[in-house]
């Protein structure tokens, strides 16, 4: 570990040297749609856009809470958009993707924490792309599991929710998310879906989290049923959001990796730069879900 005001050379920002990266920007502009990748800030941008994916922000921009890590807008949010999810299906249809991540603010405002809109917008990409791989990563819905079961119903292949970090530092790092509920969240998503859907979960290192902590969170994952793991560097989007207190190396995020693999998680991506949604694409869920 280094310390804290030093980058670290593996934490290498790509510029954008390659047309797709422009013409994923255009579409993503002309379709008026939220990326991820923009608001979080996302140090991959250049890379992912460039190979013409990235990772659609439904139900607005303005996020009810106010992560500590988290570079998203916390504001009241607007109305929903009813004719987003024909505009990320859309989006899917022109990129020609055949896997899609899709993410939401937590929208505490809505009864449903914005799950119908969610599921329509499920919907909405399978009939635009039929045989597409539909992830999901989703706030949990304060525990309401007639919420859940909207997204569960419209048959995601991918069903992802953060941990974001160990349980000691989730009060200082998640605004009103708990550690046990997003365990719990995982669970049963994977049991109303009756086992046909993949459910996966990462967190960030570098918040101050321990080796024994992290251990114990991919214990506390597996025996939740999580078999999807990722791992990366906790990156402070501004002065104003929480410190890194360490830079992990890739050779520690190597060795997180093949302890995962060792403890039962059938995919794991780990390094510096690894988001929820990086290479999502590389994860291919059980055929039997298809
Ligand atoms: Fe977007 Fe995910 Fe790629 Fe980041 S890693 S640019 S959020 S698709
Ligand atoms: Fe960011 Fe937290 Fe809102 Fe998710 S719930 S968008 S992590 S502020």
């Amino acid at each position: 570990t280094l310390h804290r005001d030093k980058k670290p050379s593996w934490i290498k920002v790509r510029l954008p040297n390659n047309p797709a990266f422009w013409s994923t920007k255009s579409l993503i502009t002309d379709l008026k749609l939220v990326t991820v990748c923009e608001e979080a800030q996302c140090p991959n941008r250049w890379e992912c856009w460039g190979q013409g994916t990235a990772t659609f922000m439904i139900a607005g921009d303005k996020c009810t809470r106010a992560c500590g890590f988290c570079a998203v807008k916390t504001a009241r949010p607007d109305a929903l958009e009813s004719d987003e999810p024909d505009r990320v299906a859309e989006a899917t249809r022109r990129m020609n993707l055949r896997h899609v991540v899709i993410t939401a603010v937590a929208r505490d405002d809505m009864k449903d924490g914005g799950a119908e809109h969610f599921q329509k917008t499920i919907e909405a990409v399978r009939a635009a792309n039929p045989g597409i791989i539909i992830e999901v990563l989703v706030p949990d819905f304060n525990d309401r599991d007639w919420a859940l079961s909207m997204v569960m119903d419209a048959r995601p292949h991918i069903f992802n929710h953060n941990l974001e970090t160990v349980e000691r530092l989730t009060p200082l790092v998640r605004s009103r998310a708990k550690y046990q509920r997003s365990l719990t969240v995982l669970k049963k998503a994977k049991a109303m879906a009756n086992g046909n859907v993949s459910t996966k979960s990462g967190m960030m290192l570098g918040l101050g989290e321990r080796h024994d902590e992290i251990l114990r969170s991919m214990d506390d994952l597996l025996e939740h049923d999580v078999t999807v793991l990722t791992l990366g560097q906790y990156l402070r989007p501004t002065p104003k959001h929480l410190p890194v207190v360490d830079y992990v190396t890739p050779e520690k995020f190597d060795e997180y990796k093949a302890i995962a693999l060792e403890k039962g998680f059938r995919h794991v991506a780990s390094g510096p730069l690894v988001r929820s949604s990086y290479h999502a694409a590389d994860f291919r869920p059980e055929l039997d879900v298809l």
